[in-house]
């Protein structure tokens, strides 16, 4: 790779971390917050301890291949050469799909396009999907089912400041995102959520449904805008479909009923549902809470139905959107990492999508593969005798966040060869075959996409140690090893990204009018920008939605509550989610000192009569069953939990992991596993 002294001056960049993707400038490993509007030169605890990733003593910086059960160090040749003979004869052996690809929702575009390519032209292979699967699926099969296409928050995180009310659904920004908070002070905020997070303690009205019942509440809420005369019916007739199919189902969900299964008080409903419709500008915003359940694709679409019936969505300073979590959870999803997508967001069994990319690949369309298995069902699969039994890993840890993670383990465990590039030696580099060390964020140009659909310029803005290489560059490396031609793959991002533009021409997340020169003189570009004369898109549906006849549709959607219900054994119900200083599996947080001194473990909340009747209080490590396995978490009482749930953050690695408990049943259409619920126990942990 090439390398540069190190800038000495600051250079504008972006958080390593979350979809908001605050602006911060970078002198070295010095952080400062910069003024941009997601942020508004604000920065959380993870972004303000971000330089401290670039000097982790846990780096590392040379490849390793196992050797009689060890990783050893080794060379970069000897360890690409490895790679690419033992891929080379798995696929003689046992075909193409024999091989298989996992991305993450916090590569950059560039990254997620090449791996896209490297899957169905290097390799030929069918098995690729992503770790955004498990984050943002629901929301975007929902999204594209209502709207025709899903860009999370069609519209300016800042034109939430001009809202008179606000429905968060399933969404803990004060700790996930905190600088997000200041858009929300405007109007009243209205909270859904069966913790008392610190989002619920800002909140004008807090509703706390029981965990999995989210779409009973939306069904509730929705009847009383309905049955209480705040339907906007003008736009009902002008902007959407299918209305009358939607009431069949939701008429009989008046809020009496739905408080039965919810637990939300049909007062409660009926309040939300006036509120919405009192308000001059209102949102409704989704993010994991409701989305991450067996049924999350209609989860998302009841809550969507709410919105369209207070005629919120495509209407200047109102809106639907959903909350993206990874750094760059949209582009990751529109580049072709996805097992059934391919650049621009296309559907890979579209043929003149196959088409337009084989095009641009140049390569026969006839080549390409068609879908694959999705996350957890090729996860499920490896090392079995018809799945995949060589896996490479970029951007995630799967051994952490992955549903059922002890079985994930062991899957693993049973490939031919695990292959994972990172930055660190992660719980799933430790399993690997081979590790290749790659460089990070602030090491390397690349964009981002982030959750308004804003593209951005994440610079380079220090020199990354001697001995790792950009994800771009292993990426080329093995496909030149694996016979294709020079300048296929190129290394550049910027080159990269010229291709990216032309593979999305046309598509839905058309970026063809994007460009690094544009970026770099800091235009705000809003997908889709169709042309380099483009201003781009800040506000879309504005005039019509996406579907061919640019109206919204209504769709029937019924509660059916969670894959898994408590019994005697099981008798509580378990929910996941994050805490303030750590993301996701916590392979980066966890590397910065300031951060792990502050939460060092994982802990699980619990009413104080729970703990209570389980002998447990307050500081005890407790042990949590579920049918799957179980995790040890030290207690925390909390007065403000429902008696019949408990919640652990999952980003903690070992026995430690809360996904060694999690159910993964997937939502039959996004093929999202229900992190948000399943039935447990709870008990002294006696080894304590
Ligand atoms: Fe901003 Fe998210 Fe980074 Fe925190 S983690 S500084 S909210 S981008």
């Amino acid at each position: 790779m090439t390398t540069t002294a190190p800038p000495t001056t600051s250079v504008d960049t972006h958080c390593p971390y979350c979809a908001l993707q605050c602006g911060m400038s970078l002198r070295g490993g010095d952080v400062q917050p910069r003024q941009f509007p997601t942020n508004a030169g604000g920065l959380c605890q993870k972004g303000w301890t971000s330089g401290a990733l670039l000097n982790s003593p846990a780096r590392l910086t040379t490849p390793l291949v196992r050797v009689d059960g060890e990783l050893v160090p080794s060379s970069w040749d000897d360890a690409l050469g490895l790679i690419a003979r033992r891929l080379t004869r798995l696929r003689e052996t046992s075909g193409a799909d024999s091989v298989a690809v996992f991305g993450g929702g916090g590569l950059t575009n560039e990254k997620s396009y090449l791996l896209g390519k490297f899957a169905r032209v290097a390799l030929g292979t069918s098995q690729i999907d992503y770790n955004g699967r498990f984050c943002m699926s629901s929301a975007a099969a929902a999204g594209t089912r209502a709207f025709g296409l899903d860009r999370g928050m069609p519209f300016p995180v800042t034109d939430l400041a001009e809202a008179d009310a606000v429905l968060l659904i399933g969404a803990n920004p004060a700790e996930t995102m905190p600088p997000f908070v200041q858009h929300l002070r405007g109007g009243e905020l209205i909270v859904v959520d069966p913790r008392r997070t610190p989002t619920a303690e800002l909140a004008g009205l807090h509703l706390a449904p029981a965990p999995g019942t989210d779409l009973a509440l939306a069904l509730g809420i929705l009847h009383a805008v309905v049955a209480d005369g705040h339907l906007d019916q003008s736009y009902v007739d002008s902007r959407t479909s299918g209305f009358e199919d939607m009431w069949r189902v939701v008429a009989r969900w008046w809020p009496e009923r739905a408080e039965r299964v919810t637990g939300v008080s049909a007062t409660d409903q009926r309040r939300v549902a006036a509120r919405l419709a009192a308000a001059r500008n209102a949102y409704i915003l989704t993010a994991r809470g409701t989305e991450q359940h067996a049924r999350g694709a209609d989860m998302v679409t009841a809550w969507i139905n709410l919105a369209l019936a207070l005629g919120l969505p495509g209407r200047k300073g109102s809106g639907f959107g959903c909350i993206t979590g990874q750094g760059n959870g949209q582009g990751g999803r529109e580049h072709g990492q996805k097992a059934d997508q391919l650049p621009g967001y296309r559907k890979i069994d579209d043929p003149a999508a196959r088409d337009h990319v084989a095009g641009v690949w140049g390569v026969p369309a006839d080549s390409l593969p068609g879908p694959g298995r999705s996350a957890y069902e090729l996860l499920d699969a490896l090392g079995t005798e018809s799945g995949p039994q060589a896996l490479m890993v970029f951007g995630s840890n799967l051994v952490v966040s992955a549903p059922r993670a002890a079985h994930v383990a062991d899957r693993l465990a049973s490939l031919d060869l695990l292959v994972v590039a990172d930055l660190v030696l992660s719980e799933t580099a430790a399993l690997a075959d081979v590790v290749l060390p790659v460089t990070q964020w602030a090491e390397e140009d690349g964009t981002m996409t982030n959750l308004e659909g804003r593209v951005l310029l994440r610079k380079r803005a220090v020199t990354p140690p001697a001995g790792v290489r950009t994800d771009l560059d292993v990426i080329a490396g093995l496909a030149k090893l694996l016979g294709q031609p020079d300048g296929r793959f190129p290394t550049d991002a910027e080159t990269v990204f010229t291709e990216l533009r032309e593979a999305s021409r046309g598509g839905l997340a058309d970026y063809s009018g994007v460009s690094y020169e544009r970026l770099r003189a800091g235009e705000a570009l809003y997908w889709p920008v169709p042309d380099v004369g483009h201003p781009g898109t800040p506000r879309m549906f504005l005039d019509r939605f996406a579907h061919a006849d640019g109206l919204a549709r209504f769709v029937a959607v019924d509660h059916s509550g969670p894959a898994e219900r408590t019994d005697d054994e099981f008798p509580l119900q378990a929910t996941t989610g994050r805490v303030l200083q750590h993301y996701q599996s916590g392979a980066q947080t966890r590397l910065v000192d300031e951060l792990t001194r502050a939460v060092p473990e994982v802990f699980v909340e619990v009413h104080p009569d729970t703990a209570a009747r389980a002998g447990l209080v307050e500081g005890e490590w407790a042990l949590v069953k579920s049918r799957r396995g179980e995790t040890r978490a030290r207690v925390r009482a909390v007065a403000s939990m429902r008696p019949d749930v408990v919640f652990l953050p999952f980003h903690f690695p070992g026995a430690q992991r809360a996904n060694l408990i999690t159910n993964p049943a997937l939502d039959p259409i996004s093929r999202m596993p229900e992190f948000k619920v399943c039935a447990v126990s709870l008990s002294r942990d006696e080894e304590d």
